[in-house]
């Protein structure tokens, strides 16, 4: 069950549609170049979360990409309309006895729109999340590396990259999970062809270290730098600040490959999955499965008192 949401001057609540008909040009530069940008939410018991700082990524995307979208207030209005009409939907569906938190994951769309007609397309969806989402934030995840083929300085260099904006183009994101998958692996961690570590195909790398300081313990959480040609992650910085609140030191890479293999804990995390923990890197298993646990446990509460 999918709700579709249209931005529509005309329709100041957003204008609902048939999610099951067709609702795009054929001609719409989204659909025949993958010229646009999306955010991805969960809403969690009706309330998005982090709206705001999706929001502001999303405009940060539409900055880079030239793109002229509808102002934050609409896209709020249509988050509304789209939940409200999912909650509904699901109230009179068989889906709506599903056990778990109420969890629905909202995105946001805007394409460059019809060729030649300058005038961007722009949607929010409600969907039920995916199974494996949720597993996989219990079972954990086995990675592999993959060379994603740019030096760690190229954002900087080659702008039109986009490398740092959230665009439609996810073909290779979705190529290199294939690519995983066919392995026998769950996901992937990027990594520069200078040898740092990046991001996955659609989440943050976060890695921890515990260590010992006279008896007391230091727990630091790193993140590999955002100048590394990586999208900022919304989750990675909201359970950033929990985490500084709650005492832990906070450190942005370079990160290579051997950190994580030293790591007590590594994780990938997103607005949907949340915090996944990393079981085996190329096989080899990082940490212990009893602290992997510990730490997922601890800083998923964390996560999960934030906005
Ligand atoms: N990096 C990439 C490439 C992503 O696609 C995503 C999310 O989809 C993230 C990082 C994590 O971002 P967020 O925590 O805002 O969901």
């Amino acid at each position: 069950m999918t709700v579709l949401v249209f931005l529509d001057p005309a329709f100041p609540a957003g204008r609902l549609a048939d999610a099951t008909a067709p609702a795009l040009l054929a001609t719409d530069q989204g659909a025949t170049r993958g010229d646009g940008i999306f955010e991805s939410l969960l809403a969690i018991d009706a309330k998005p979360r982090k709206v705001a700082a999706h929001l502001d990524r999303l405009a940060s995307s539409a900055r880079v990409m030239g793109l002229d979208i509808p102002a934050p207030d609409a896209w709020l209005r249509a988050i509304g309309t789209a939940l409200d009409a999912f909650a509904a939907a699901r109230a009179d569906s068989a889906a709506g006895s599903a056990a778990g938190p109420d969890e629905v994951v909202v995105k946001l769309i805007a394409t460059r729109g019809d060729e030649g007609a300058n005038s961007p397309t722009a949607w929010v969806q409600a969907s039920a999340p995916s199974p494996a989402a949720r597993a996989q934030r219990e079972k954990g995840l086995d990675v592999l590396l993959l060379d994603r083929g740019y030096d760690s300085a190229v954002a900087e260099r080659a702008p039109w990259l986009l490398l740092g904006a959230k665009t439609l183009s996810y073909a290779v994101n979705m190529a290199a999970l294939r690519y995983a998958h066919a392995q026998g692996a769950d996901d992937v961690i990027f990594t520069s062809t200078d040898g740092r570590v990046l991001e996955g195909p659609t989440s943050s790398v976060l890695l921890a270290h515990i260590s010992d300081d006279g008896g007391l313990p230091v727990k630091r959480l790193i993140t590999p730098a955002q100048d590394s040609g990586i999208l900022p992650g919304t989750t990675q910085g909201a359970l950033f600040a929990a985490a500084r609140a709650a005492g832990w030191e906070l450190g942005y890479g370079p990160v290579v490959p051997a950190d994580l293999m030293d790591a007590d804990a590594v994780w990938l995390i997103s607005s949907i999955r949340l915090l996944a923990p990393v079981n085996r890197i190329d096989g080899t298993e990082v940490g212990t499965a009893a602290v992997r646990a510990q730490l997922t446990a601890e800083l998923s509460a964390l996560l999960a008192g934030t906005e």
